[in-house]
């Protein structure tokens, strides 16, 4: 049933007039699945108000959506096409696109029909651990690097299990590899910053058209948020100067993958604890424990920060995407990098990334678990390992082992079985959540047992 506008209460109805005022006609609500594909709804701006205090229906189902938009029923809680749930905007998050003016961008949390927490809600999943952080006197902060290749739209090649054809061929890093894109690199800082996304840099990566920008650190939901309308930023951008964006963590066989790095920090009282004690590189006790809780549960975290079956073709040894279970300081082979404070960048500025980490995880869960088992370090007092400044991948296999380094599952049936045994991942997600969550990584296992590296990379290339 529609809402009459006079049922609407004054504050929604004044975000949607404000939108309204600002030439938006309509706003999208979007949420990232358990794919990490975003998906949405859109309603007309004189429904906005409405919809943010009812929603508006949305199918359960969405929790058991698989890449490829096959619905599971493996599942049992959600084996049945029965039900409704509502998609929320979060209404204070609002923004006006500048690459689709006359639109506006929102997230959306999910809620039972009577508006009560919906446990299968990945934005839910991530507030929560922040609370929990915040009852132990934690705050953290988080900040993705977002990789990405460019081809031009009208190349279909990428279509036929071939590599998309680059859009520059040069050297990387190089001013060259900018210039190719210039109008389009020119609309995207400008529609990053209006979209209210702060951005770190900007530069043409390693790879045949690949590109990378960082997003300034912000508090963890803010994070997910923003990485999501990066995303469409981004899609906006090259789809008006004639390209096509690739997000997948491998584009094509052979190449390097798009890593989008999570970095995160954890302080107490505003201070890091990540730099100004005596732990190595400055790390104090409780960030020493953060750093080793994330090195525990790191099969099970990677599970659900590098969750596909392209995840698993984008992590190998050599290629900086962090294929062991061992953390460095600066050492971009390292799964776990530690980003060290030094005088000239101050206390905030240290942090730990994570490498394995891609666009197919969904932002809140990957954030969620990354909390869940840095907390858990700090609530056990673990000690980690020495770094290791060194690839291991040169090692002999013996002495990888002897230092407790170990390959990342590297299939889904690994990560499965690491996420199920590790009890903290599990509660952070709950139990209905890591449910729908294996069932559908098993759907694309299944879908993709028998497709090579070349067929992975074309199934998942224009997913994210
Ligand atoms: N492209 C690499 C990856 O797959 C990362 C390269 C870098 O460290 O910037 O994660
Ligand atoms: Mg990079």
């Amino acid at each position: 049933m529609m809402m009459l506008e006079s049922q609407v209460t004054t504050e929604a109805q004044r975000d949607a007039d404000e939108l309204e005022k600002r030439g938006v006609v309509g706003v999208t609500i979007v949420w990232a699945d358990n794919n990490g594909i975003p998906r949405s709804r859109t309603v007309p701006v004189d429904q906005f108000g409405a919809a943010v205090q009812r929603g508006v229906g949305v199918t359960p189902l969405f929790a058991v959506f698989d890449s490829h938009d096959g619905i599971t029923f493996e599942h049992g809680p959600l084996s049945t096409p029965s039900g409704d749930i509502r998609l929320v905007p979060v209404s204070d998050r609002a923004v006006r696109l500048a690459g689709q003016p006359g639109f506006g961008w929102v997230p959306g949390r999910l809620v039972e029909a009577d508006g009560s927490p919906w446990p299968y809600d990945q934005r839910g999943v991530l507030e929560r651990q922040v609370a929990r952080g915040a009852e132990l006197g934690l705050e953290f902060r988080a900040g993705y690097e977002i990789e990405f290749q460019l081809s031009k739209s009208d190349d279909e090649d990428g279509d036929d299990g071939g590599a998309p054809r680059p859009v520059f061929e040069g050297p990387s890093y190089g001013p060259a590899k900018m210039l190719a894109v210039d109008g389009f690199a020119e609309q995207l800082l400008r529609d990053l910053r209006a979209n209210g996304i702060r951005v770190g840099q900007f530069h043409g990566e390693y790879g045949p058209g690949q590109f990378e920008f960082n997003i300034a650190p912000a508090d963890p939901v803010s994070a997910a948020d923003q990485q999501l309308l990066a995303r469409q930023t981004v899609h906006a951008a090259a789809r008006a100067h004639g390209l096509r964006v690739s997000f997948a963590p491998l584009v094509a066989a052979g190449q390097v993958g798009n890593g989008w790095h999570l970095h995160t920090s954890v302080s107490r009282k505003g201070a890091n604890l990540l730099s100004g004690g005596r732990g190595p590189s400055g790390l104090t006790a409780d960030g020493s424990a953060y750093l080793a809780g994330l090195l525990r549960d790191l099969p099970a975290v990677v599970a659900v920060t590098a969750p596909s079956v392209c995840s698993l073709e984008r992590i190998r040894p050599g290629f900086w995407s962090g294929a062991y279970t061992f953390w460095g300081v600066e050492n971009r082979e390292a799964s776990l990098r530690l980003v060290p404070s030094t005088p000239l960048l101050g206390a905030a500025h240290a942090n730990v990334e994570l490498k394995p980490s891609d666009a197919s995880a969904n932002p809140y869960l990957a954030l969620a678990v990354v909390l869940a088992a840095g907390i858990a370090g700090i609530e056990d007092g673990l000690t980690p390992p020495a770094p290791v400044q060194e690839d291991p991948g040169q090692w002999s296999e013996d002495r990888r082992a002897a230092h407790g380094i170990h390959p990342l599952p590297a299939t889904a049936a690994e990560q499965a079985a690491a996420l199920l045994a590790s009890q903290r991942i599990r509660a952070a997600l709950g139990e209905e959540l890591t449910g729908a969550f294996l069932a559908v990584r098993a759907a694309d296992a299944a879908r993709a047992a028998d497709l090579d590296t070349a067929e992975v990379a074309h199934a998942f290339r224009w997913l994210y």
